[in-house]
């Protein structure tokens, strides 16, 4: 179960209305049953229910049950599809790091609630028992993401999917990546504008990896390239 507040041995806290709906009315749980709660901080504890009072729970947190695992350090850029859940919930539990909607030329929703992304990043890392829940960072556009790349991501090599570009294959092309950071761009269902995909293409710092001949949906290529970057380079 995701909360909000900081988690240590011994401290009592109170879930909200959501949470106490999904401990109480989905998982059945009564006082004195056990749970495990983490935050994205403090690793993982098991915890006990005190109470439910006024259709709110209490817990008390009896031991650490892991160690917060470190912080992915994979960026993962997307421009938004009609429906989102499906991307952030892989992104997530297939190590985004962070999350942050791009968008470009032919994007087809660019009405992007950030609570919304965050809220299906927390159900899937709950669901996944992932520790770190990926940072959900603020829309941008293209043109800001390719001007301010290096200012705001150092040496990160932006990993760009797209059909065509590609020479090497890509466990070739990630495998001469070993070690370096890395960020993943997906395109929109209509893809990359021609605009967009040259002025990707003429960036030192961008990389274009194919996932094969076939044109893929846009939240498939996100999973497929994930698999790929956590197989070849991943930890
Ligand atoms: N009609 C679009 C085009 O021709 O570019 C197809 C876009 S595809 C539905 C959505 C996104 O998924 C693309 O922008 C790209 O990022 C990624 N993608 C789909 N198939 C891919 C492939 N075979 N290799 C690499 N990336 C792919």
């Amino acid at each position: 179960l995701y909360v909000e507040p900081p988690l240590a041995d011994g401290a009592e806290i109170a879930l909200d209305k959501d949470q106490t709906n999904h401990l109480v009315n989905v998982l059945r749980r009564t006082p004195g049953d056990n749970c495990v709660v983490f935050n994205g901080r403090d690793g993982a504890f098991l915890a006990e229910i005190v109470q439910v009072a006024k259709k709110l729970v209490s817990l008390r947190l009896i031991e650490r049950t892991t160690e917060q695992t470190p912080a992915n350090d994979l960026w993962f850029g997307f421009a938004p599809i009609k429906r989102l859940d499906y991307e952030i919930q892989k992104a997530t539990e297939m190590g985004a790091g962070m999350i942050q909607p791009v968008i470009t030329r032919h994007v087809q929703n660019a009405r992007i609630n950030p609570d919304k992304l965050k809220a299906h990043a927390i159900e899937a890392a709950q669901q996944c028992e992932v520790l770190s829940v990926p940072d959900i960072a603020p829309e941008t556009s293209f043109e800001k993401l390719v001007t301010g790349w290096t200012d705001s991501h150092g040496d990160r090599i932006l990993v760009f999917c797209d059909e065509a570009a590609a020479s090497a294959s890509p466990v070739e092309t990630l495998t001469r990546l070993k070690g370096k950071r890395l960020g993943l761009l997906i395109g929109p269902e209509g893809g990359f504008s021609e605009e967009e995909r040259e002025r990707l293409l003429g960036l030192d710092f961008v990389v274009p990896i194919s996932l094969g001949p076939r044109i893929l949906r846009a939240d498939t290529a996100t999973v497929a390239a994930l698999a790929l970057i956590q197989a070849v380079v991943g930890d």
